[in-house]
């Protein structure tokens, strides 16, 4: 496989063309940004842990029957996927209430959901990447109502499969993000990553957050958390 010109660099990765067209290389960087790109920094090490963690669930997802874009780990940094057009929509699934979502409805961090709940966010910087619903997607025409059936479906069960893969890691999966993609033949697959810089980890015992969030807040050890959370997945 031929790695060929950047089509696209974004805050956390870079994407590549190669020589096939149905196939791009993604690469891991190191840098960070919270709050809509306002704070910038690095965490020494990320783009390694993301690559390696986001291949490790994708494969463990498509073994329990989710697709995704994964193809092939190439690299440290660099991995093989699917070229997608991607559904300009964060997905947020939720179990317990932190972040934006305990600003918003004035809940205490760390509140448990009575049940799962899912958002939709644009994806534009511009923007802000503002939260949108059902109606709003299908006026605007971003997917349709088939679609995003399917997504919600899809979102529950990542967060079924990933719930309990962290549970035995003695690990609460409080909240994350995932993205959607439809490759050149139609089919939906799970694109983007499944990393600390998109989900909130939290110790089940000390409830220590092992996340972005210790970027994000300036709370210390950034890069202790993140090979802590990596080590407990996958060893070494
Ligand atoms: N998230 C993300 N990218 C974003 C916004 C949110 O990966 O642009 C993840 C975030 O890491 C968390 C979940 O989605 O696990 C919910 O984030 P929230 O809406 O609480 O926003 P935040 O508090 O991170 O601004």
């Amino acid at each position: 496989m031929k790695k060929l010109g950047q089509l696209y660099e974004g805050k956390a990765k870079k994407v590549f063309a190669t020589d096939d067209p149905t196939l791009v290389i993604v690469e891991y960087k190191d840098d960070a940004t919270a709050f809509n790109g306002l704070k910038k920094g690095t965490i020494a090490g990320k783009g390694v842990i993301n690559n390696r963690m986001t291949n490790y669930l994708m494969r463990m997802l498509e073994k329990n029957g989710v697709p995704t874009h994964f193809v092939e780990e190439l690299s440290d940094r660099e991995t093989l996927v699917k070229r997608v057009h991607i559904v300009p929509l964060e997905v947020i699934v939720r179990n317990v209430a932190a972040g934006s979502l305990s600003k918003r409805l004035g809940l205490a961090e760390g509140t448990r959901l009575s049940r799962v709940v899912l958002e939709y966010c644009y994806k534009d910087d511009e923007l802000g990447d503002p939260m949108v619903n059902e109606y709003h997607i299908a006026a605007m025409g971003w997917a349709d109502d088939a679609t995003m059936k399917r997504i919600a479906e899809l979102a529950m069960k990542i967060n079924d499969l990933l719930c309990r893969y962290f549970k035995g890691i003695n690990v609460d999966l409080i909240d994350f993000k995932l993205e959607f993609g439809i490759t050149a033949d139609g089919q939906l697959v799970l694109a983007d990553e499944i990393s600390p810089d998109t989900c909130r980890f939290w110790d089940s015992t000390t409830h220590e957050k092992l996340d972005k969030d210790r970027f994000r807040r300036d709370l210390g050890g950034v890069e202790e958390a993140y090979q802590e959370i990596s080590t407990r997945l996958m060893g070494e």
